[in-house]
């Protein structure tokens, strides 16, 4: 190492960047007004009044070290954490732009698309920078293709990759499925993986167990559709209904469920019943849930990532977000992906959310604070991101320097949150990751 590679290193160590805003939202705590955080290297140092937080980092500087002040205009919050989406159906838009009448309907013009050659890693790679500059920080991104697998790692996103496993039956699955998917899981060589069991009624059942097998042996995270299309109950019960008939038509009346007439289970029980539920996986969409499967994902400790604006586009009913929230189970926000979403700005859906548990009924004082908790602090609960020497999602010492900025007018801590969960998307005018700035409006 030469001098001045030392002091390059040296002056990275010593510098304290402090970020000032009208006002820092810290999700755990009240807003700051004229707050500020102070960050070293990709880390937050502290976090409170802006002049306390310049005081303590000049006094902690010393002679030695360096402050470097900025101020931003609007709100300053954890980057918004999309717990459910599909960075590489990004190039699939014209998908979502279409109307359906229901995931069936859906499916099909979903499978025509896709069938068509892609560059499903520039496609990734677009989504990433679109969800950057809304604010977004850290995804749960499923990937079906394995182009696609290193989208998050390769643009210094954080979150986890979940390599998806669809149509594969028991038989297939132990000749070839298991180990091909060991493999790549060994090539793609990267930290943030997990497994995506796609959903109870495209995987046979013996396949699903394995999956969760697989996953403890490596230790990695999980992630599952479920309760999304509303025949999804009647194919787990009964293996009949519009679902299983398309599953038939695709070529797998083979499957379990399917050849023995269901498991006489709805979808959260019978995916509870084969290890599919628990603390290391999440589920999205949880469309179709009654007051027992709520209380299985609670008592399993399983976080449902919601995505109000795409279960709309595919015809779908609105999830109960007002049970959810008076039952108190975890809960977090996707967008899920542009073939069936208008945008991937997570902030048009925490709105949506806002609007239907109203319209359910829903008159906490507490909606805007548990609502954009839901999206970003409960998005890295539902990826384990919430502690451990990469945590993000609130604003505390030691976790990663992931912010987004909002460039929403506030007078009380009461109007921040408001304006933060109904001000609706296009609201972000800077996304900072890991201490570096990716993303500013109007450069
Ligand atoms: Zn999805």
């Amino acid at each position: 190492m030469d001098a001045a590679t030392v002091d390059t290193v040296t002056r990275q160590h010593t510098t304290t960047q402090v970020i000032v805003a009208d006002w820092v939202v810290p999700v755990v705590g009240e807003p700051v007004r004229h707050g500020a955080v102070a960050v070293v290297g990709d880390r937050i140092v502290a976090i409170g009044d802006a002049a306390e937080v310049l005081h303590d980092a000049r006094e902690a500087q010393g002679a030695g070290g360096e402050v470097l002040e900025t101020e931003r205009q609007g709100i300053l919050t954890p980057g918004l954490v999309n717990a459910h989406s599909h960075l590489q159906y990004t190039c699939m838009a014209e998908v979502g732009q279409g109307v359906y009448e229901g995931f069936e309907d859906w499916s099909h013009a979903f499978q025509d698309l896709y069938e068509q050659p892609h560059d499903w890693a520039a496609s990734a790679a677009d989504g990433l920078r679109i969800a950057i500059s809304t604010g977004t920080t850290a995804i749960s991104d499923i990937v079906t293709d394995a182009e696609a697998l290193r989208v998050l790692e390769d643009g210094r996103v954080h979150g986890i990759a979940y390599w998806e496993l669809m149509s594969w039956l028991t038989d297939e699955w132990s000749a070839r499925g298991r180990s091909e998917t060991e493999a790549l899981l060994e090539q793609a060589q990267s930290r943030w993986l997990g497994l995506s069991p796609h959903a109870p009624y495209s995987l046979d059942t013996d396949v699903i167990r394995d999956l969760g097998k697989l996953a403890h042996e490596r230790g990695v995270r999980r992630h599952m559709h479920l309760a999304e299309s509303a025949w999804e109950a009647e194919y787990t019960q009964n293996g009949t209904g519009a679902l299983a008939d398309q599953w038939r038509d695709w070529g797998f009346a083979d499957f379990q469920l399917l050849r023995r007439g269901g498991s006489k289970l709805r979808p959260v029980p019978y995916a509870e019943s084969i290890g599919a539920l628990g603390p290391t996986s999440h589920v999205a969409h949880g469309i179709y849930t009654d007051a027992a499967d709520r209380e299985i994902l609670r008592r399993t400790g399983t976080v449902v990532a919601l995505c109000p604006r795409s279960n709309a586009v595919i015809g779908l009913d609105e999830a109960p977000v007002a049970d959810y929230l008076r039952e108190g189970n975890a809960i977090a926000v996707g967008t899920d992906s542009l073939s069936s979403t208008p945008s991937l700005d997570l902030s048009g859906d925490v709105a949506a959310l806002a609007a239907i548990a109203r319209r359910q009924g829903y008159n906490g004082d507490d909606l805007h604070r548990r609502l954009f908790a839901a999206a970003t602090l409960g998005g890295a609960v539902a990826m384990g991101l919430d502690t451990g020497s990469h945590r993000l999602g609130a604003l505390q010492p030691g976790a990663l320097a992931d912010f987004a900025v909002f460039d929403h007018e506030a007078t009380t801590a009461r109007d921040v949150l408001a304006s933060l969960v109904e001000g609706g998307d296009g609201h972000v005018t800077t996304t900072i990751i890991a201490g570096d700035v990716r993303w500013e409006a109007g450069r």
